[in-house]
């Protein structure tokens, strides 16, 4: 098909993130122009239900008047202002209090940024300075996961465990260290019982600890269900092992949690359904339910009292972004947990779980269907060239991308990352509107086929 003008327009125009660039100019985006509730609609009217919640924020769905209202109000009072050198402003204080009053462990401090990656970046460079405030300069490696998601800046790029992310940006730098993915599915061995594997994985992760020397390893940085590495929820008891082997070797836990955070696994926080408990957070994405970008770092009392005694030697606490703790931000940060909390959207995730799950699994049966996870209102569908085998499809074929595109044509927006399926709607979702979504997708499949 011949692009519409505003598609010829944007490929004109604009370098897409994420995005197979050398085959955009052929297919053309998918220019969206409103949205209201779960559906978002596109230049030329055609309704999507969005399945991702736009990239796992939009928690609260599209055209939210309340925070519509929130944002008008606060950049009429104050568009902008910052947090540098002793300035302040009250949506940024009122959501730090608001975040410590939820966070699942002793939060004491909350640093402001602009995304998920600069809360990452922060969470690095916090380790880094912790360490050298303690006296410990060799104390500075940070192990990842193969196949963690924890951003695109250079330092959360490192992170991320995904090949697109490092090949040709000369990506990791030194100093990153990648230990297993929890993938059972993916990496458990022939005749490994799920116990067995977790072992095998953990005791992987202790050796590489003792290589290295745990004198030389800052932080263990954890999603605690892995989003954009496939919706990947780690069997039981891992977390448990890890947070034990890090405890004994002094390691910091950082948890990530920008895609988990808000309720989208039924608590407050993923680390909260997967039971392990951190020295600092990263959030972002729902924290405003995407109606502005805001990301944060929540720290604990001892770290915070390291940062201020190495700030005393060199007078200042030389990091912070421009838009850290923007105003309007923050507002609509203070509004969606507002909102969380008396629309009831936590116990809400967790009544229309089961309902997820059912479809799920019933989708899990499809011929093209190797595995389903999920959690709360979160989950994956990886597809298969041999359901028998768990034969993937050979690289490069482009499945995932396929039935994203099949999906599009049936009204549905889901996320192919590779062959899996990302589905993440917004947590306002009502049990027909979920059912509506699962029938397409069931449809998508067919097509795929
Ligand atoms: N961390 C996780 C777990 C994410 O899923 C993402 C983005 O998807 C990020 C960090 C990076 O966030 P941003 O895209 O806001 O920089």
């Amino acid at each position: 098909m011949p692009l519409t003008n505003v598609q010829t327009r944007d490929v004109e125009a604009l370098l897409h993130p994420y995005t197979a660039l050398h085959k955009l100019r052929e297919t053309g985006p998918l220019v969206l122009d409103h949205g209201k509730g779960v559906y978002v609609y596109d230049t030329q009217g055609k309704e999507y239900i969005e399945g991702m919640s736009g990239l796992w924020c939009a928690g609260l769905g599209f055209g939210d008047e309340e925070l519509i209202e929130t944002a008008k109000e606060q950049l009429s009072r104050l568009p902008y202002y910052h947090l540098f050198g002793g300035k302040s402003v009250e949506p940024a204080i009122e959501l730090a209090e608001k975040l410590k009053e939820i966070a699942p462990f002793e939060a004491s401090k909350v640093f402001f940024t602009s995304s998920g990656s600069e809360a990452n970046d922060t969470q690095v460079k916090l380790a880094w300075y912790f360490n050298n405030a303690k006296g410990r300069p060799e104390k500075k490696k940070i192990v990842s996961r193969v196949k963690a998601y924890h951003g695109v800046t250079i330092v959360s790029a490192s992170l991320t465990g995904l090949p697109n992310n490092h090949r040709d940006f000369d990506l990791p730098v030194d100093r990153i260290l990648h230990t297993d993915c929890p993938h059972y599915y993916r990496f458990g061995e022939a005749g490994e019982s799920e116990a067995d594997f977790t072992a095998r994985i953990v005791g992987n992760l202790k050796a590489m600890i003792e290589r290295e020397g745990p004198e030389t390893i800052a932080a263990f940085i954890a999603e605690p269900i892995m989003g954009a590495g496939g919706v990947i929820v780690p069997p039981k008891g891992y977390y448990e092992q890890v947070q034990a082997l890090l405890a004994e070797h002094d390691i910091l836990f950082i948890d990530d949690e920008v895609i988990n955070g808000f309720g989208r696994t039924g608590n407050w926080w993923g680390c909260e359904t997967m039971n392990f408990t951190p020295d600092s957070i990263s959030c972002a994405k729902q924290l405003t339910s995407a109606y502005a970008p805001l990301g944060a770092v929540m720290v604990s009392q001892e770290l915070y009292d390291a940062f201020v005694a190495e700030s005393q030697k060199i007078g200042v606490f030389g990091h912070g972004f421009t838009y850290g703790g923007h105003p309007l931000s923050c507002a609509l940060g203070v509004k969606s947990i507002e909102i969380y909390q008396k629309r009831n959207i936590l116990a809400h995730v967790r009544s229309l779980a089961p309902q997820f799950e059912e479809r799920l699994k019933r989708i899990a049966d499809h011929p093209l269907v190797g595995e389903v996870r999920y959690s709360g209102l979160v989950g994956g569908v990886e597809l298969v060239a041999d359901k028998t085998t768990k034969r993937p499809f050979q690289p490069g074929h482009g499945i995932g991308a396929l039935c994203a595109r099949h999906g599009e044509s049936n009204g549905l927006i889901v996320r192919a990352i590779g062959d899996t399926i990302a589905l993440c709607p917004p947590m306002i979702i009502t049990s027909d509107e979920l059912d509506a979504l699962f029938d397409r997708l069931e449809k998508t499949l067919d097509d795929t086929e």
